[in-house]
C-alpha cells in the first residue's frame, strides 16, 4: 500500500513526490507512461554526445525566489539569458520587438522616446483587450502584428490570434529600449548538468519508487494507494465525459550537423516562412563545447502528445466543467499544465505543485494535530514574489 500514487513524472509529479517523501515521510509510487522522468523538460545526450531537449527548448526563468531556491537544492545553475531572432522581410531581427528591431526594420535611428511615439502612431485604439490580436494590435499596430505575430500564431495554433485569449501573445513583450532578452525575469538560468539530472536528484529518496512505461489507465486499478495525484490530461481522466479538450501538439525534427555552429542565436523564429515555427540550437542553451551541433525544428500539429492547452473561451468553459468534477472527486489532486489546463511555464507548475503540497499537508495537519506544524512552516517555501508563479498559486488557493 502506497500513501500516494502520482501519475506523471514531470515537474508537477516530481515536485510533489519529492515533498511528500522527504518532508511528510510518505511512500510514493511515481508512474509515467513514457520511458523517462522529467516530462516535457526531459533532456539527454544524443548519439553524438550533445545534450538536447527531446521535447523542444526549455529555458528556466522565474520571478519567484522561493521556486528558484527550492529547485536549487537539486541542481547547480549555469547563468543564461535567452535571446531570439525573428526572420522578417529578409532580415534576422531581435524578438521581442525592441528599439533595434524597429530601427533595423525601417532603416531608422530612433531613440527610445521616439520609438514609443512611433508605436503610438502605429497602434490601433481598442475599447477592450480580449484576444491575442487585440493585445498586439493595440500596442504596435497592424503592420508589425502582421509581420511578427499573425502568421506565427496561425501556424502554431492553427487559429487566428483573434480566436485566442489575449494571454497567449501577451507572453511576448514589446520594448522600446535595447533589451534583447526573451524573458525579463529576475532569475534566468539553465540547470548546469541538465534537467534530467536535476529530476534524478529530486527523486533520489528511499520513499520514492518509480515505474516507467506504465499507463495509469492500464495499471491504476492493480496498485494499492491511499491518495492519487494526477498530472495527465484532465479530460482523459474523466473518460472525455464532456468532450475532448483541445491540446496543441508538435512534431520535433532533431538534426545534428557536422560543423560547430549553425545559426547566430539560440532560437530563430520563422513567422512567415516554412512549416516550422522555430529552430533551436542547443549548444547556446547548454554552453556545451563540441565539434558538431544539434538543432531542433518544431512543426505544430493537431495529433500527437498533448503539449499546449489552447486558451480560448469555449475551451476554458469546458475545462471549468471538468474542474467541478475534479473538485468533487475525493482523494485525487489535479496538478500541472495538462491536469489544470493552463499554459504554465516550468516555474509556475513548480509553484502550483508546492502550493498543492502545502494544501495537502495543512489539511492533514488539521486532522492529525499540531505536531507537524512547525516542521511544515519552516520547510515549505512560501510564495512572495509578484510573478506568474504567484498567480498560479493564487488561482490554486482560490480553487
Ligand atoms: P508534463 O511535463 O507534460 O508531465 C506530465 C507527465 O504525465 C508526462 O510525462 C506524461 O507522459 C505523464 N502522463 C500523462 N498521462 C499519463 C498516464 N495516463 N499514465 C502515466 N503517465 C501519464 N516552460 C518554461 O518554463 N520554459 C520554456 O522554455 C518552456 N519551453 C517549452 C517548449 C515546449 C515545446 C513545450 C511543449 C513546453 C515548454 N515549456 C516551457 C512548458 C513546460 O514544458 C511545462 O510547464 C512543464 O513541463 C509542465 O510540467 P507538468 O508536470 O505539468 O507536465
Ligand atoms: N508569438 C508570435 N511570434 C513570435 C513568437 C511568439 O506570434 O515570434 C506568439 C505565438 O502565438 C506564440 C505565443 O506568442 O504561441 C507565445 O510565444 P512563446 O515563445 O512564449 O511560446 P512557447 O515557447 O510557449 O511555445
Amino acid at each position: 500500500m502506497f500513501d500516494y500514487l502520482i501519475v506523471g513524472a514531470g515537474f508537477a509529479g516530481s515536485v510533489l513526490a519529492e515533498r511528500l517523501a522527504r518532508i511528510s515521510d510518505k511512500s510514493v509510487l511515481l508512474v509515467d507512461r513514457r520511458s523517462h522522468i522529467g516530462g516535457n523538460a526531459y533532456d539527454h545526450y544524443n548519439e553524438h554526445g550533445i545534450l538536447v531537449h527531446k521535447y523542444g527548448p526549455h529555458i528556466f526563468h522565474t520571478n519567484s525566489r522561493d521556486v528558484f531556491e527550492y529547485l536549487s537544492q537539486f541542481t547547480e545553475w549555469r547563468p543564461y539569458e535567452h535571446r531570439v531572432l525573428a526572420s522578417v522581410d529578409g532580415q534576422l531581427l531581435p524578438m521581442p520587438i525592441n528599439l533595434d528591431t524597429l530601427n533595423k526594420l525601417y532603416g531608422l535611428s530612433m531613440n527610445s522616446f521616439e520609438a514609443e511615439k512611433f508605436l503610438e502612431t502605429m497602434a490601433e485604439k481598442k475599447q477592450e483587450i480580449k484576444t491575442s490580436e487585440d493585445v498586439v494590435v493595440s500596442r504596435i499596430g497592424r503592420e508589425l502584428y502582421e509581420k511578427f505575430f499573425r502568421n506565427y500564431t496561425r501556424k502554431q495554433w492553427n487559429m487566428d490570434p483573434s480566436e485566442l485569449d489575449a494571454a497567449v501573445t501577451a507572453r511576448v513583450p514589446v520594448r522600446t529600449n535595447r533589451d534583447s532578452r526573451y524573458f525579463s525575469d529576475t532569475y534566468q538560468a539553465m540547470p548546469l548538468h541538465g534537467y534530467t539530472r536535476m529530476f534524478e536528484n529530486m527523486l533520489d529518496h528511499p520513499n520514492i519508487k518509480i515505474l516507467l512505461n506504465a499507463n495509469y489507465r492500464e495499471i491504476g486499478k492493480s496498485i494499492a494507494y491511499r491518495q492519487l495525484i494526477y498530472t495527465g490530461p484532465i479530460d482523459e481522466f474523466f473518460d472525455f465525459r464532456y468532450g475532448e479538450l483541445p491540446y496543441r501538439s508538435l512534431r520535433f525534427k532533431h538534426e545534428t550537423l557536422n560543423k560547430p555552429n549553425f545559426q547566430t542565436a539560440a532560437v530563430v523564429n520563422y513567422p512567415n516562412e516554412h512549416l516550422y515555427t522555430r529552430v533551436t540550437e542547443f549548444k547556446y542553451l547548454t554552453g556545451q563545447e563540441h565539434p558538431k551541433t544539434s538543432v531542433v525544428y518544431e512543426f505544430p500539429q493537431a495529433e500527437g502528445d498533448p503539449y499546449y492547452p489552447v486558451p480560448r473561451p469555449e475551451n476554458n468553459a469546458m475545462y471549468k466543467k471538468y474542474k467541478e468534477l475534479a473538485d468533487s472527486t475525493t482523494g485525487v489532486h489535479f496538478v500541472g499544465r495538462l491536469a489544470t489546463y493552463k499554459y504554465y511555464n516550468m516555474d509556475q507548475v513548480t509553484g502550483q505543485a508546492l502550493a498543492t503540497f502545502k494544501r495537502i499537508t495543512v489539511a492533514k495537519h488539521h486532522a492529525v494535530g499540531a505536531a507537524l506544524h512547525d516542521r511544515l512552516y519552516t520547510s515549505i517555501p512560501v510564495q512572495t514574489a509578484a510573478s506568474g508563479t504567484a498567480l498560479a498559486e493564487r488561482e490554486d488557493a482560490a480553487a
